[in-house]
């Protein structure tokens, strides 16, 4: 049986250094880790953008600022499969999970698997906060002008209702 390749979109987010690298290494570290996995095709990131960092309680100007970029690819492997890759690729970049969207070295969450719905204790797809985000939809938009996220429309479209508060990257220090 030929596997089935499926478009995917990942996003990626990291809002502290690590003592062996900046936010932007260790982003990059995973989207090379990441781009030659198994069962993982045609990897293509965005560029990085900056946002200040979302508490439970709200935009925190007082946390240290995120920087985020999504990725385009395809892939062979299970939505579940691919779920461990990136968790895998979490750990190894140091990602501790404390308190609900606390500080963190690396998030890379997965937006979008082909036009799959899954709705597990463990993996919700599409995911279910891509649509109030403009740090998944402005580097997504870099990538893809047109595109469109399942059950919300034309990306573009939502970006302009919901506003663009995250800023070009030119890269640390
Ligand atoms: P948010 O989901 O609002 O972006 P977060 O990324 O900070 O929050 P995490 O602590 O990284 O949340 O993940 C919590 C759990 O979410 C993970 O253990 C994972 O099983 C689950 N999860 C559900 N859907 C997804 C998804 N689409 N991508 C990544 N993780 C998911
Ligand atoms: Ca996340
Ligand atoms: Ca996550």
């Amino acid at each position: 049986m030929i596997a089935q390749v499926v478009p995917i979109l990942l996003a990626f987010g990291a809002n502290l250094d690590r003592a062996d690298g900046s936010r932007s290494d260790t982003i990059a570290a995973a989207q090379r880790e990441i781009a030659e996995a198994a069962g993982i095709e045609r990897f293509r990131a965005s560029p990085l953008r900056e946002t200040v960092a979302l508490t439970p309680d709200g935009p925190d100007p007082e946390a240290p600022r995120y920087l985020n970029g999504v990725a385009l690819a395809e892939t062979t492997l299970s939505p579940h499969s691919l779920l461990d890759l990136l968790q895998a690729v979490e750990a190894r970049h140091g990602r501790v999970r404390e308190v609900r969207w606390g500080d963190r070295t690396l998030d890379v969450d997965l937006i979008l698997y082909g036009g799959r719905v899954v709705a597990d204790e463990r993996l919700m797809v599409p995911h279910p906060r891509a649509h109030e985000r403009d740090f998944v939809l402005a580097p997504w938009l870099d990538l893809d002008p047109d595109a469109v996220l399942m059950g919300h429309g034309r990306v573009d479209a939502i970006l302009r209702r919901i506003g663009d508060s995250t800023l070009p990257y030119g890269g640390d220090g």
